[in-house]
């Protein structure tokens, strides 16, 4: 048995989003990215995303049985050899049902990415952030257009998103802190968690989980 179930999380601005894109290139692993799988099912109109467009309707969260069902139904269906989980659990009571759910079917998870970086770091990141309506993409330290405010790809005038204010960032981390943290202690008792670095640069940290991996892939062949 080699199959490697892993779970990708950290605090928005780490880079998760760039390193679960590379990852999904060097491993044939199926991606289940829940707030994806929720769109997806709503569109398709399944009898589970029907379910959760009525709770959304009413302004309510979608219950974690629900999630957890389409989950445990995409690893049921791609994922023999493993799956790369992202956007689940984000608490500890969610990450518990999670694990019952996968271990009633005689698998556990393999381990637990966390791509860390400090709140400073983070804040810099997202709020540096600044882009064209064509898609091109500025930071205002890391990487300034040529003229303030200007793309240089396009010569659209270059406008921060909404979700990149400092309060909306803030908000974001303090959510993390409170819920989606203790889940670094959760996986570190189970000797699962896998911590990587998201202050370096996107290629380092690419290669250290790749490193990673294929030692577990390699202890999973034992
Ligand atoms: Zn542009």
């Amino acid at each position: 048995m080699s199959e490697l179930n892993l779970f990708l999380f950290g605090p928005p601005g780490a880079g998760k989003g760039t390193q679960a894109a590379r990852l999904r290139e060097d491993f044939d692993l199926p991606y289940i990215a829940t707030g994806d799988m929720l769109r997806e099912h709503r569109a398709n109109e399944t009898e589970l995303g029907t379910q959760a467009a009525e709770y959304m309707s009413n302004g309510d969260l979608v219950p974690d049985e629900l999630v957890i069902e389409m989950i445990m139904e995409e690893i049921e269906t791609k994922g023999d050899d493993g799956f790369l989980l992202d956007g689940f659990p984000r608490s500890v009571g969610q990450a518990e049902a999670l694990s019952d759910e996968i271990e009633r079917r005689g698998r556990r998870l393999t381990a637990a990415l966390l791509i860390s970086a400090d709140d400073d770091t983070v804040l810099t990141r997202i709020t540096g952030r600044r882009g064209c309506s064509n898609g091109h993409v500025y930071h205002v330290e890391f990487d300034p257009p040529k003229h303030e405010g200007v793309c240089d790809q396009c010569g659209k005038p270059l406008t921060q998103r909404d979700d990149d204010q400092a309060e909306v960032v803030s908000k974001r981390l303090k959510t993390y802190h409170q819920q989606t943290e203790p889940l670094i202690d959760y996986y570190e008792e189970r000797g699962l968690l896998r911590r990587f670095d998201g202050t370096r640069s996107p290629t380092e940290v690419h290669d250290h989980i790749r490193a990673t991996l294929a030692t577990l892939r390699l202890e999973e062949r034992l």
